[in-house]
C-alpha cells in the first residue's frame, strides 16, 4: 500500500516553514507573494518573490499577505498553499498528502472554514488546522495534555500570541499586532526623530538583530548605519549605540506586556498558579531578541524561558500533532 505524504505547514506572518514527516524542514522561505495588479494572480511565492522586491513595474505588486496574522484573500491563500505542498512533495503525484496549517489563536470558524478549504483545493487530501499557540507549546514538548496550566507568548512578525493551555485545549489566549515588524518601525521612526536619517525596513531588522536589546547591555554596543538625509536627500552614515535602540523601543515592549498581563488577568487562580511555578515558555523570532525572557521577568514577575529552536518550534509542533493525530485530536480542527 502507497503511504500517503504528510506536511506540516506553519504559514507565518514573516516566514513559512513546511515539514515533510519523515524527513523534517523541507520550505523554510519569507511568506511573500508577487501579484499581477490586472488579474490578481500569484505570480511567485517565497524568496523569488522576495527577490522582486522594489524591483517590479507598476504592473506586479509584491506584498506580505498575513502581516497581521490571517490572509484575507481566499485565492493568494490557495496559491501559497499549493506552492508549498508542490515544492515539498514534487508535481508528479500518486497520492495526495495529508496536510496540517496552523492559524492565528483568535480566528473566526469561518476564517478557519476558508483556510481548510483553501488547503484541499491547494491539493490535500485530508486537511486539518491546528491553533499556533498550541503548535508552538508541543513543538516545546510541554505537557499540555495534563491538567495542569502551560503559558506560552509565541511572537513572531506581525503578531504575539500568548496563551494559557491546560488539557490540550486553549483556556485563555489573545494575540497581539505587537511584534517583530512593530519593533522595526520603532528603531526606524527613532532614527529619522533623532537623527534625520531615513532608513530601509530591512536596515532597521539588522539593526534589532545585532544590537537590540530589551534591557541595557552591561557593554554598551555600536553599529554603523546608512540611510538617506531626510533633508538634504543624499546618502548618510551614522552610528548607532545599543542603548539607543533599548530606548526606541521599550514603547513597542510595554504594549506586548499589556497583552501578556491581560490573558494573566483572565486566568483562573489554579492555573496561574501553576504559571507560577513553570514559568512563561517563549517561542517564536521575536524571542530571539537579547534580553528579552529578562524582560517579560521583570515585568511581569514570572520566570521565562525562550525554546531552543524559537523560529522551528511551530512547525516541529504541526509535525508532531500530525503524527500523532489520535493523541492531539481535542486540539485539531477539521471540518
Ligand atoms: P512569523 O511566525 O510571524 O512568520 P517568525 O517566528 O519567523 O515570525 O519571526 C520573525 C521575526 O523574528 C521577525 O520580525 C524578525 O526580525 C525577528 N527575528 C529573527 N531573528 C531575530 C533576532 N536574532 N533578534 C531579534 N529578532 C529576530
Ligand atoms: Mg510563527
Amino acid at each position: 500500500m502507497l503511504l500517503n505524504k504528510r506536511l506540516a505547514i506553519d504559514l507565518g506572518t514573516a516566514n513559512s516553514l513546511v515539514y515533510l514527516v519523515g524527513q523534517g524542514i523541507v520550505l523554510n522561505e519569507p511568506t511573500i507573494v508577487a501579484v499581477s495588479v490586472d488579474d490578481n494572480k500569484v505570480l511567485a511565492v517565497g524568496n523569488t518573490a522576495k527577490e522582486m522586491l522594489g524591483r517590479t513595474p507598476e504592473s506586479i505588486e509584491v506584498s506580505k499577505p498575513l502581516r497581521s496574522g490571517v490572509i484575507a484573500d481566499y485565492a493568494i491563500c490557495e496559491a501559497i498553499l499549493k506552492y508549498f505542498i508542490n515544492t515539498a512533495t514534487g508535481r508528479v503525484r500518486i497520492v495526495k498528502p495529508d496536510v496540517m496549517v496552523s492559524v492565528p489563536s483568535g480566528v473566526t470558524s469561518v476564517e478557519s472554514r476558508a483556510v481548510l478549504d483553501a488547503t484541499l483545493s491547494a491539493g490535500a487530501k485530508n486537511a486539518y488546522l491546528l491553533p499556533e499557540p498550541l503548535a508552538a507549546a508541543i513543538g516545546a514538548e510541554l505537557p499540555i495534555g495534563d491538567p495542569s496550566g502551560n503559558m506560552i507568548i509565541n511572537s513572531g512578525g506581525g503578531t504575539t500570541e500568548i496563551a494559557i493551555i491546560s488539557l490540550g485545549g486553549l483556556v485563555v489566549s489573545d494575540s497581539v499586532r505587537v511584534a517583530g515588524n512593530s519593533i522595526d518601525e520603532s528603531i526606524s521612526s527613532y532614527i529619522r526623530r533623532k537623527y534625520g536619517l531615513v532608513i530601509g525596513e530591512k536596515t532597521a531588522e539588522d539593526i534589532k538583530i545585532q544590537i537590540g536589546s530589551a534591557l541595557p547591555l552591561s557593554k554598551d554596543i555600536e553599529l554603523e548605519v546608512r540611510g538617506r538625509d531626510s533633508i538634504a536627500g543624499l546618502p548618510k552614515t551614522i552610528v548607532v549605540k545599543s542603548q539607543e535602540i533599548t530606548e526606541a523601543i521599550t514603547p513597542v515592549l510595554e504594549e506586548m506586556i499589556k497583552g501578556v498581563k491581560a490573558v494573566l488577568e483572565r486566568t483562573p487562580p489554579e492555573l496561574s498558579s501553576d504559571v507560577m511555578d513553570k514559568g512563561i515558555i517563549m517561542s517564536g523570532g521575536t524571542s530571539l531578541l537579547k534580553n528579552i525572557e529578562r524582560f517579560v521577568t521583570v515585568k511581569t514577575g514570572l520566570p521565562a524561558h525562550v525554546v531552543d529552536d524559537p523560529l522551528l518550534c511551530v512547525v516541529k509542533g504541526i509535525a508532531v500533532a500530525l503524527e500523532n493525530i489520535g493523541v492531539f485530536e481535542k486540539s485539531i480542527i477539521r471540518r
